[in-house]
Order: structure tokens, then C-alpha cells, then sequence
């Protein structure tokens, strides 16, 4: 008999009994009722089975059980061959595989442009193949993420579930001049309501009249805020007092802790993307940064219920620029548009590479070291951490990819894997409003769910979408640091699995080696024609 809901099974057990499943490239075989499940089909009732369970809010995983997604929403967990289990329609066999929920990314942009065009389903497929399950987009086109947010809704479009926070910019008509009164600030909040806006994303360097306007309108239609701030007159210390709800990136966070303001020299523009990254480099490493004045900030932001959406792997080029000129997924899932968009150039957002300098990246390294140590702290005081990748701006950080490098930085900052996944899960759902419903494998809870090959508290690096070397044992997948391994034991290979299997959303199962088959493809094709276009002889 399986172990029921919240009896826990040994997880180290069988974290060395998975097998070693590389992700296939094949859509498995059409379903006739209660088979295997097909990509991308709706079925009332699926069932995966045999599945170790991360819950999601920090506490150890167990199982194996069953879980029935019917409608969209976990109906039953424990054990399917019981009798009061009703017959499924489809079947994920989760033997040997760990099921999560799946992750909110609360940082992200839809673009179907970058150097050149960029199918929309690239970013789609590449979100769900990384386990995003629901995408809070913090800016872009208004009317189209709209529009997307309907029919992922209605499971029209393959895409992750989206939740919309435009930047106030976005929803100026057309010509319409915008001189930042707090008046403008205010009519524009409301325009946001009025249009169906989820929340807001405020940027830019702001006066705190402009703040005080945004966030007492924002408050007076229920419209939930978050920022990236920028080096203004408001800093974290204003958000924070004036009633934010979320702060992006580090910015904001680190001014509000300095005794003074950060030391520009004089030949520093701000409208130069080269000096305003090389300086936010040094913001955590100022001589006049007072970590009292942190403490008390990061006291008041969870006192007031104020969360960090912190970005770590949007700027992780910034202190290693040659790792992210060489990730191995390139080869075969980097698109051109996106490629483009990366070479340095001095009019591009975020591409300041031209000269990059060692000392530059080790000033960045220095400041990453003590942001790590200022998230750590704030998620001890008991702060809500969420996860966002705010990819293809800065080198190497690409779609769904940077989500998982960011688990990653949460493990370095010195959280436990457990407390990660919650960040990415519990937390996300959290600020978006939907923690009742969203983020857990429990009962009553939305079905997302991510099938995954291999255990992601034994390394984060499963979720990769690339998936990751691993050892295989008699060709069996095991620890590395099995004690059944001996020194110079032939039976101990290197192979390449990982990745997640299923991602699923409203219970509708996602097949991820085909989704990224299509992301190949669609990398291929695009490749082609650039290839085509620039041999055309130049005249
Ligand atoms: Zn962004």
C-alpha cells in the first residue's frame, strides 16, 4: 500500500532510485482513455502517479502518491487504485520523478521583437519547458498581453498563465504627452483599472510627490503595485513608507541604506547604460553603506508586508561577461533576434558591454556578495522573496533559462533548496493575490504541476530546460556522493537527463521535450532565413 497524504517516505531513498530519463524528443502516443497523457490535450480527469511530492511551502517532500487533477484543480491525492477514485482520462506516470508546483515568475516581458522578430511562441514554450507556469509581465504592449491573458485563460494559446502589471506608459494613447504630474500619475492609474489591469509596475527616477499620487490612487481602486526604482529623488525608504507592495531588482534597497548618496564621480550620465550599470555595481560596496539603516528598512518592508522580486540571474553577465557569452543552450535554443539583441551596443537597454573591464566585474561580484547577504537577511526577518528572470536584456539571460539560474542565486544567497522552491512558488502566488488557490501541491489548489526528472532539492539544476550532467550508476542515476560509489569503479558514467518532463497548467499536461523540439525548430528556421538575408551580395 502507498503512503498516504503527509506520511513521509524516505526522500533520500529515492532520490538514488530515479532513473536515468533524458528527456525524449518524442510526443508520447496518442491517448485513448486513462493512457498516457498527450501534449497540450484537456482531459476532465488526469492522474499522475507514483509521484514524490514537494508541497511547496518548505516542507520535505513524500510519497510516492497519486494525484487526480479534475478540472483543472487537485481533487485527490493518495493512492488511484482505491475504489472512490474515479477513472482518468489521461495517466502521467510520475514513477521516479518529483512533482512541484509550478513557478510564478513575477519579472518577465512578452516580446515579439528584439533585433528583428521573434515568435511570440518561442518565449511561450521556453516560460513552460522552465516549469513558469504563471508570468506576471511588469510592462509591454498593453492591449496584447490583454488579449493573451484571455485566451491562455481559455487554453486557446499554449502559454503560461499571465498576469498583467503594465508600466504606466503603456497606457498613454497615442501622441499623448505625459509631464509627470501627480495629477497625470493618478489619471493614469485609473486608466489602468478601467482597462483591466491586475496590478501596476512603476520605474524610472521618481519625485515622491509623483509616488505618493500613484500609490494613494493605486490603493483607492485596489490595484496592487510593484517598482523598480530607479536612482531618483524616492528611494526604497519612500516606496516603503508610502505603501508599495513589491520591490523589483536591488536598486532603491541599497540608497535607502547609504548615509548620503552614492559616490558619482563628476563625469557620470545616467542616460549611459556603461555608467549607470558600472555604478549600481558599486551601490552595495559604498564606503557610506550603513547596514543598520538596511536592517531598519528590511525590518519596516516585512513589517508592512512589503516583498522583494529581486532578478539576481538578469545581471549575472555583469560579473562573469564570458560564461554568459558561452551557455551551452545556445547552440541549439538561442534565437537570432534575441542573439542580436545581446552584442554590445550603446543604444540598446542593457547591452554595456563595450570594454567591460575585470575590475568592473569584481566590483559586481563584491556587490552581489553583499545583495545576497541583504535578501538572506530579509527572508530571515521573515520577508516574502519571489523569483523573476526579466530576461533578454543583459547577455545570457534567456527566457524561462534565467528563472532557473535564479533558484540557483537564492541557493548561493543561503537558502535552503526548500525555501527556494517556496520563493518561486508559495511566494509568487503570494503577492499576486492568489496564495489561497495558486502555488501548492495541495487539495483544492489550481493544478499546476511540473513532473520532473530527477530531484530539484538535490540540485536545482534538474529544471534546466537544457537539462544537466548527472551520474549514472549501473544506469541508474545516483548522488554523487553515493556511498555506493567507489574510486575507479568502471560502472560510474557521466550522462546527460534532467529537465522537466510535464509542465502542467489548469491540469492540462505540457510535454516538455516537445515544446523545446519546437523551440529548436523555430531557432532553425529562423537562422535560415537570416543566413539567407545576409549572403545577399552588399551594395
Ligand atoms: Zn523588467
Amino acid at each position: 500500500m502507498k503512503p498516504l497524504l503527509g506520511i513521509l517516505a524516505s526522500a533520500a531513498a529515492v532520490a538514488v532510485a530515479v532513473t536515468a530519463a533524458a528527456p525524449s524528443a518524442q510526443t508520447p502516443a496518442t491517448a485513448s482513455a486513462g493512457t498516457t497523457a498527450v501534449h497540450a490535450r484537456q482531459v476532465k480527469r488526469l492522474v499522475i502517479k507514483n509521484a514524490m511530492v514537494i508541497p511547496g511551502p518548505a516542507t520535505p517532500a513524500y510519497g510516492p502518491i497519486d494525484i487526480l487533477a479534475e478540472d483543472g484543480v487537485i481533487a485527490r491525492m493518495g493512492n488511484s487504485a482505491d475504489e472512490h477514485w474515479p477513472a482518468p482520462d489521461a495517466i502521467v506516470d510520475a514513477t521516479g520523478k518529483y512533482v512541484m508546483p509550478g513557478i510564478v515568475n513575477t519579472h518577465m516581458h512578452w516580446h515579439e521583437e528584439r533585433v528583428g522578430p521573434l515568435p511570440i511562441q518561442y518565449e511561450r514554450n521556453l516560460y513552460l519547458a522552465s516549469g513558469v507556469t504563471t508570468a506576471r509581465e511588469v510592462g509591454g504592449n498593453f492591449e496584447k498581453t490583454k488579449q493573451w491573458r484571455a485566451e491562455s485563460a481559455a487554453h486557446t494559446i499554449v502559454a503560461p498563465r499571465i498576469v498583467l502589471y503594465p508600466m504606466l506608459a503603456d497606457l498613454l494613447e497615442k501622441n499623448q504627452t505625459f509631464n509627470r504630474t501627480p495629477a497625470e500619475h493618478r489619471a493614469l492609474v485609473q486608466r489602468a483599472k478601467d482597462r483591466g489591469a491586475d496590478g501596476l509596475k512603476l520605474i524610472g527616477p521618481m519625485d515622491r510627490d509623483q509616488v505618493a499620487a500613484t500609490l494613494d490612487e493605486a490603493k483607492k481602486v485596489g490595484l496592487p503595485t510593484t517598482v523598480h526604482i530607479a536612482v531618483g529623488e524616492a528611494t526604497a525608504r519612500d516606496f516603503v513608507d508610502l505603501g508599495v507592495n513589491c520591490i523589483e531588482h536591488f536598486y532603491g534597497v541599497a540608497d535607502a541604506a547609504l548615509d548620503g548618496i552614492q559616490d558619482f564621480p563628476p563625469e557620470m550620465n545616467y542616460s549611459n547604460e556603461i555608467h549607470r550599470f558600472g555604478r549600481a555595481g558599486e551601490l552595495y560596496i559604498q564606503n557610506n553603506f550603513d547596514h543598520e539603516k538596511l536592517s531598519k528598512l528590511l525590518d519596516d518592508m516585512v513589517a508592512k508586508g512589503v516583498a522583494w522580486s529581486p532578478t539576481m540571474s538578469t545581471y549575472e553577465a555583469a560579473r562573469d561577461l564570458v560564461k554568459a557569452q558561452n551557455l551551452p543552450w545556445y547552440k541549439d535554443y538561442l534565437h537570432p533576434s534575441v542573439e542580436d539583441y545581446y552584442q554590445p551596443s550603446m543604444t540598446r537597454h542593457g547591452t554595456f558591454w563595450i570594454g567591460w573591464t575585470a575590475t568592473q566585474e569584481a566590483k559586481w561580484r563584491r556587490n552581489y556578495r553583499v545583495w545576497m547577504d541583504a535578501l538572506l537577511e530579509f527572508g530571515r526577518k521573515g520577508g516574502t522573496i519571489t523569483t523573476g528572470d526579466d530576461a533578454a536584456y543583459l547577455y545570457g539571460s534567456l527566457y524561462g533559462f534565467g528563472v532557473i539560474r535564479e533558484l540557483e542565486l537564492h541557493e548561493e544567497a543561503g537558502f535552503h533548496p526548500l525555501e527556494v522552491l517556496k520563493h518561486a512558488t508559495v511566494d509568487g502566488a503570494k503577492i499576486l493575490g492568489l496564495s489561497e488557490r495558486l502555488g501548492r501541491v495541495r487539495l483544492g489548489f489550481i493544478a499546476d504541476l511540473l513532473v520532473v526528472n530527477g530531484n530539484p532539492l538535490e540540485n536545482l539544476r534538474v529544471l534546466n530546460p537544457y537539462g544537466t550532467d548527472l551520474m549514472s550508476y549501473n544506469g541508474q542515476i545516483v548522488s554523487n556522493y553515493s556511498g555506493i560509489v567507489k574510486p575507479g569503479d568502471p560502472n560510474v558514467k557521466m550522462v546527460h537527463g534532467g529537465g522537466i518532463e510535464w509542465t502542467i497548467k489548469d491540469g492540462i499536461p505540457y510535454h516538455v521535450p516537445t515544446l523545446m523540439k519546437e523551440v529548436k525548430d523555430m531557432v532553425n528556421k529562423a537562422r535560415t532565413e537570416r543566413s539567407r538575408t545576409t549572403s545577399q551580395p552588399q551594395h
